[in-house]
């Protein structure tokens, strides 16, 4: 196709290094490609990552803004969130006895104040700095603004890495997989929490699975790419979950008048925001989100 060698470079599957991508369709103004070799599908970005990050991951991200596809309100929720941040940890506390962690993607600080509970020490890392500002009022100098190739930590300072629903808004997921592995201690515990497009549930919506949310997604994986890229890495897959959430009502409706543009959301979700109801915990399983844990050979 006349790329030159570093387009071709640049361009290759980061999990099976296949150079040929299908297009499957355009979500948002972005096309969304997949490796006709080993399924990996990702977003085709117009703008520089850091760019992006800087622009998209702004307080109305945290707080409601519609244009975000993200959260309701964040801070207002934590109780809700923390009930999943307690079963990660729980799955976590099965696969090490180590107790340095560092959460990338940390935002204000909720999973690091749940595994800290457990007996954590933790650090955290995130290319928001709205809500590092936040995480810092409890965190202070543990909490770093920054991308997870940029900010320095020691080698072999981690027991525990984890990516908890970030892992799809990397734009290059390899390269985080080899850092994580770099700052692992021996036997260290990585956590990826992401959604898997072999799901019943992704491949019943097609280009309408609401997890198709380019640019804040950009990357994504099913079970067998992602062990693929791991193991390649130099990673052992442990265990693979399909676990549900706990997500409050109002952040349900704010996703589905988002992304879905429901007008039936639309009006619930500003009858009921600022009401108790609002913060009504519901628990959903689709069976297309899965909680990877593997360990560093
Ligand atoms: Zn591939």
């Amino acid at each position: 196709m006349g790329h030159s060698f570093f387009m071709e470079t640049k361009n290759a599957c980061p999990v099976c290094r296949a150079k040929k991508f299908i297009p499957r369709f355009i979500k948002n103004g972005y096309p969304i490609e997949r490796c006709s070799s080993c399924g990996f599908e990702r977003a085709v970005m117009h703008e520089s990552y850091t760019k992006l990050t800087d622009r998209y991951y702004t307080k109305g991200y945290f707080t409601g803004e519609k244009e975000r596809y993200a959260y309701s309100n964040y801070a207002g929720d934590f109780s809700v969130f923390k009930k999943n941040f307690d079963s990660v940890v729980r799955l976590l506390l099965h696969f090490t006895r180590g107790r340095t962690l560092l959460d990338v993607g940390c935002a204000y600080g909720f999973f690091m104040q749940v595994a800290k509970k457990h007996g954590f020490d933790v650090f955290g890392i995130d290319v928001s700095a709205h809500a590092i500002r936040e995480a810092k009022e409890i965190f202070g100098g543990n909490v770093n603004h920054g991308r997870f190739d940029e900010v320095i930590f020691p080698p072999a300072s981690f027991d525990a890495i984890t990516m908890l629903d970030v892992f799809e808004h990397f734009d290059d997921p390899a390269s985080s997989v080899r850092r994580a592995r770099k700052l692992l201690n021996r036997d260290g515990i990585l956590v990826i929490e992401t959604n898997d497009t072999q799901s019943l549930w992704a491949k019943m919506f097609g280009r309408d699975w609401h997890f198709y949310i380019p640019p804040q997604h950009l990357s994504f994986f099913s079970a067998a790419n992602m062990t693929m890229l791991l193991e390649k890495e130099g990673f052992r897959v442990e265990a693979i979950r399909y676990s549900g959430k706990w997500i409050p009502l109002r952040y349900a409706l704010h996703l589905a008048r988002s992304i879905r543009g429901s007008k039936l959301a639309e009006s619930l979700y500003h009858r009921v925001r600022d009401m108790w109801l609002g913060r009504l915990p519901l628990y959903i399983n689709f069976f297309d989100h899965m909680i990877v844990i593997a360990r560093k050979i």
